[in-house]
């Protein structure tokens, strides 16, 4: 039987936690401040603005929220981001992903100055999770290892898949796994026989991108399966990169969608402006 890694319990219990020392920072006179920028009107965007505003006002972090119109220029996005990163009442930055196709992310994240880019995406905080320096981490790999060791679930010395590539999952992920004495195989679309390096793993993160691509056939028996993947399905519902019926039964412990790593991404958000960089 396998046991479901509940991340609304895990997420729950870290808000209470930054609750806390958010109270203990308040009580010294010391403020946080977190400023989202949204560009456009993707809904999804808007919902997950929303849902940051709430964990803010919840821990006790004031939030600014600047929502501009689509056509907004990247020169105008610029010269805001500037505004903040010199304002001194304002710790962290975050702008919403994905950006209109106008505006290019390679230029707007690097804008963000480093101490207050709690997203975690600038090269500087990128390059120093790769060399162990403080930084911040970003924050769904980081959800991932919380997860994990708030799960009792060992990393040092297990074999880790990471199936998926990307700068913001897939290669951070691998990076912390190493961080944790795992030993890590990143995975993408162009690996040979996926199966059989995905059948290897104790750990197998799935963020592909690809509604329920990941079956019982990709894994191993009593493996640990995080899925990453975020999607709605034709009747509107929430599911992940992971057919959850097939892979759950071979599964040790495995993460739902929704009510998995979704909720730890804003924790750990909410970690990374209270804790600032660690
Ligand atoms: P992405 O599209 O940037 O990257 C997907 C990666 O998967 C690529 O590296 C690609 O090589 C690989 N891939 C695609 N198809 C493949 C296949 N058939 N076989 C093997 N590899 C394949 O996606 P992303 O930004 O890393 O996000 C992945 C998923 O995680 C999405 O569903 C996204 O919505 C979700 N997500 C969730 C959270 C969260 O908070 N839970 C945060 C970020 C992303």
């Amino acid at each position: 039987m396998y046991k479901l890694i509940d991340g609304k319990k895990f997420s729950q219990e870290i808000k209470e936690e930054l609750k806390g020392r958010m109270a203990e920072l308040l009580a010294s006179g010391r403020t946080r401040c977190l400023a989202v920028i949204l560009v456009g009107n993707d809904p999804a965007s808007a919902v997950y603005v929303r849902n940051k505003e709430k964990a803010c006002a919840y821990i006790g972090i004031r939030s600014l929220s600047y929502v501009l119109p689509k056509e907004t220029t990247e020169e105008e996005l610029l010269e805001l981001i500037g505004e903040l990163n010199r304002r001194e009442d304002v710790n962290g930055i975050l702008v919403q992903l994905p950006l209109p196709a106008h505006i290019h992310e390679e230029k707007v994240l690097p804008a963000i100055s480093p101490e207050k880019d709690v997203d975690g995406f600038h090269p500087f905080n990128v390059g120093s999770i790769n060399t162990g320096r403080p930084g911040y981490l970003p924050c769904t790999p980081a959800g991932v290892i919380e997860l994990l060791k708030r799960s009792g679930i060992e990393i040092e010395g297990k074999e880790c898949v990471v199936l998926g590539r990307s700068n913001i999952v897939g290669k951070p992920m691998a990076m912390l796994l190493l961080r944790e004495n795992a030993t890590v195989t990143i995975c993408h679309s162009r690996t040979v026989n996926l199966k059989d390096v995905t059948g290897r793993a104790d750990i197998l993160v799935v963020a592909v991108g690809r509604p329920g691509l990941v079956d019982g056939s990709y894994v191993k028996e009593g493996a640990v399966v995080i899925d990453v993947g975020i999607h709605r399905d034709e009747n509107g519902k929430l599911c992940g990169d992971v057919d959850f019926e097939s892979v759950a039964p071979k599964a040790s412990a495995i993460t739902p969608v929704p009510g998995g790593v979704g909720p730890m991404t804003i924790a750990m958000l909410m970690k990374n402006c209270v804790c600032g960089m660690e």
